[in-house]
């Protein structure tokens, strides 16, 4: 039998691990599906100081210890911890690089103190790159592919293609680069390049606009380009708004670039089985997600009306994320006849934007201002519909968590929203969202208002719900998509 692909994943988030957003859901999810189809697969983050806290399964066994890593004039001493991430029936190997010197604080790349990136981020993301192919190389693991995300890992296909480019051991290594959000590109001072220590020549191609540029890095030397839906891929290599300045560089790399959208992990998003939520229930037993909903009201010190519906939001609290247009829509939406319930931690304007809101409004709309796993699924359970008026959505993941929950998604027509959520027609009964296309107020309360008018009707209602949980958007047919890729580059 042929030796399966060798692959490892490399990430700065991984659920149960580190997660600040969807990178980690889809870290996790999609490495274990990979597995389960038979390649061997592991997986790299760094070993961040808010991991002990995680209850999670982390072993902390030291795999490697002394590792030398350089960078700038300076070497970091790197220790690897392993552990493991379970499926139900997989387990997959952990790799957790450790210095506590620029990974042993609390926040990933915030201080939670000051509420800034940390200062040092340019050095931890180049020691992160750098210690991955040292590690590799000591530990005497050779992946056919190492499998890059977003512009924590930029710098790792440069390395390859310049700094390790004739190191025998790989000669044979080819790196796929997954844009999961071109906002953030890791942009640090020109000085940063001498700690990278690039060669000069490389220079020209990993700055932009004077700025040292970790994502542009990734996009320039990757083997194969990914972006996690088909929509978003286009989109990325037409406008500053959706290229955020990189769209050049993505253009002249779209024959190596792949949409390939996101799925969603069905053992722990689905209302049948979900064990945070009060009241399990499937497509047959639908009329038992009221009592999720009675169930949320109740925690979230609202009145329970049993026609009026529930639009709820569970977000990071950003600009991309649409929450300028709730601002200027709120006081339309809170003379509508529904309940608004918002999740998200983020942005200080939008915490006190919110927050004013829920006082002005105590019966109809509730805030919880953290980040909160358990609420996030009662939610999904609990609400009727689901709002993401976002400005870009790379993929998303909470419009397909909220349709397999029967929460009807209403979104703005962009990225994965876009390709994922089917327009409803009410007369006809098909759909399983409402999408709007301009990204303005009026849009968005259209949109809201044809929801609420659909919701009035109960039987066309059902019938959306039920168009909205027979999707599937399960990872297996998006993993297959990668590891076609990957025999692609391999050639095998
Ligand atoms: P992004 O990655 O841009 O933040 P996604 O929709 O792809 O957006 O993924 C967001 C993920 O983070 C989802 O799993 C969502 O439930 C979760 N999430 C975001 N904010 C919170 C929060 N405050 N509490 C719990 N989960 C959250």
């Amino acid at each position: 039998m042929a030796k399966p692909i060798q692959v490892l994943f490399v990430s700065s988030e991984v659920e149960p691990f580190a997660k600040t957003g969807g990178l980690a859901d889809v870290s996790a999810a999609l490495v274990l599906t990979i597995y389960n189809l038979g390649l061997e697969v592991r997986i790299m983050l760094p070993r961040y100081g808010s991991i002990k806290n995680t209850p999670s399964r982390l072993h902390d066994m030291i795999r490697l210890q002394g590792m030398e890593v350089p960078v700038g004039d300076k070497i970091y001493k790197a220790n690897v911890k392993s552990s493991f991430m379970f499926g139900t029936f997989t387990k997959v190997q952990v790799y957790l690089l450790d210095n506590a010197e620029l990974f042993g604080r609390p926040g990933l790349y915030i201080n939670p103190d000051t509420k800034r990136p940390y200062p040092d981020n340019d050095v931890r993301f180049i020691f992160f790159c750098r210690g991955v192919l040292e590690m590799l190389k000591k530990m005497g693991w050779q992946p056919d592919i190492i499998h890059c995300n977003d512009w924590h890992t930029g710098l790792l296909p440069a390395y390859l293609k310049t700094l390790y480019k004739n190191d025998k051991f790989y000669k044979k290594t080819k790196s796929v680069f997954t844009i999961h959000n071109m906002a953030y590109q890791g942009e640090f001072p020109r000085s940063t390049f001498a700690k990278t220590l690039l060669p000069p020549e490389t220079e020209p191609l990993i700055m932009h606009h004077d700025k040292v540029n970790f994502l542009k890095a990734g996009l320039m030397y990757a083997d194969v380009l990914t972006a996690v839906s088909e929509k978003y891929a286009e989109e990325i290599q037409t406008t500053e708004d959706y290229g955020c300045g990189l769209q050049e560089v993505v253009k002249k790399r779209s024959r190596h670039l792949h949409g390939i959208i996101n799925g969603i992990d069905v053992e722990k998003w689905n209302p049948a089985t979900d064990e945070l939520i009060p009241q399990k229930y499937d497509i047959k037993t639908l009329d038992e997600k009221v009592e999720n909903k009675i169930a949320l009201l109740q925690k979230m010190k609202l009145p329970y009306k049993p026609k009026t519906p529930l639009i709820s939001i569970v977000s990071r609290l950003a600009d991309q994320k649409g929450f300028d247009l709730i601002g200027e829509a709120l006081d339309k939406m809170m003379k509508m006849d529904i309940q608004f319930v918002v999740l998200g931690t983020g942005e200080k304007k939008y915490h006190q934007l919110l927050e004013k809101a829920a006082k002005k409004y105590p019966t109809k709309m509730a805030v919880a201002l953290r980040f909160d796993e358990v609420l996030a699924h009662w939610i999904e359970a609990g609400s009727d519909m689901f709002l993401m008026p976002s400005r870009y959505e790379p993929c998303g993941l909470n419009q397909l968590y909220s349709m397999k929950y029967g929460t009807i998604p209403i979104v703005r027509a962009t990225g994965g929203l876009d390709e994922t959520v089917e327009q409803v027609h009410a007369s006809k009964g098909t759909g399983t969202g409402f999408k709007f296309g301009p990204y303005t107020s009026a849009a968005m309360l259209e949109a809201i208002r044809k929801a609420v008018d659909v919701f009035a009707d109960q039987e066309t209602w059902r019938k959306i719900q039920r168009n909205a949980m027979l999707k599937d958007y399960s990872w297996e047919v998006s993993a297959k998509k990668y590891i076609k890729l990957y025999q692609k580059l391999l050639h095998v």
